[in-house]
């Protein structure tokens, strides 16, 4: 469903994405980690054109995200992404945050959003919480209302950037849960986490990036027991 090849991307004269290839096909999970700044979220928002690239090929379900390219709320229903920092709109219920976008961009009908949103408030446990606002939600609560939201617009391919690294210990276990459940239904995911543990359990694949290239690719287990590039083992070393 997602084929990259040969891409590139700079802001201004800075190369933040460089050669990038990666093919990934339906139901499959990539767990995506690597420093700060090596260009992790600049890669998972150049998949839903929240960034353009200007060199290579991004393909998104058949479709080329190019420069003329006309659908651009097409590739942003079917690829979902949860940001780090929740972002959901603070002065709406979380029942309005989850049934704006298929009401405004699919044009669905308010009661069918409605009812689509309760089901995937109940799918993330917390149908409890719809008339509140997002303030009155803990973190975790604010992350799986996040996912639902996401998942209300029917996404083939959901991305995550980061989605419990601004959260605190005891919530970060809810919101992984969410996320293995979701594995477990066959959702394609691409998930930028340090959370091993995660990769360990769900991932087909995980890559490390280091300065906007990708440095290695491999099955978890022996991406992390046979680490093959020393910037893996490096990093590897400082995380586990
Ligand atoms: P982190 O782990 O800190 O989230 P990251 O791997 O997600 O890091 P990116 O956010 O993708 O890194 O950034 C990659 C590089 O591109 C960084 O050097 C960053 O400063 C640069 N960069 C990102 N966004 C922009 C922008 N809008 N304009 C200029 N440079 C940017
Ligand atoms: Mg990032």
């Amino acid at each position: 469903v997602i084929r990259i090849e040969a891409m590139h991307k700079w802001f201004g004269n800075f190369h933040a994405l460089k050669n990038i290839d990666l093919t990934v096909k339906s139901g499959e999970k990539i767990v995506i980690c690597g420093p700060s700044g090596s260009g992790k979220s600049t890669l998972i928002r150049c998949i839903n054109r929240l960034e353009e690239h200007q060199k290579g090929v991004i393909n998104v379900h058949g479709t080329d995200l190019t420069s003329d390219l006309k659908d651009i709320e097409t590739i942003r229903s079917e690829v979902g992404m949860v940001f780090q920092s929740f972002n959901l709109f603070p002065h709406l219920t979380i029942l309005e945050n989850c049934v704006l976008a298929p009401i405004w961009v699919r044009k669905m009908p308010r009661k069918e959003a409605e009812e689509i949103a309760m089901q995937y408030l109940e799918r993330v446990r917390i149908p409890e919480q719809a008339l509140k606002y997002p303030g009155q939600l803990s973190g975790g609560q604010q992350q799986r209302v996040a996912i639902a939201r996401a998942l209300c617009m029917r996404p083939r391919i959901m991305l995550f950037d980061e989605p419990t690294s601004a959260l605190d210990p005891e919530m970060i276990k809810e919101v992984l849960e969410t996320m293995i459940s979701l594995a477990e239904d066959g959702m394609t995911m691409i998930v930028v986490t340090h959370e091993m543990g995660f990769a360990r359990k769900v991932a087909n694949r995980v890559i490390f990036m280091d300065a906007g290239e990708i440095v290695e690719e491999n099955d978890p287990e022996t991406f992390f027991n046979k680490p093959k590039s020393k910037r893996t083992k490096l990093f590897l070393s400082q995380i586990l």
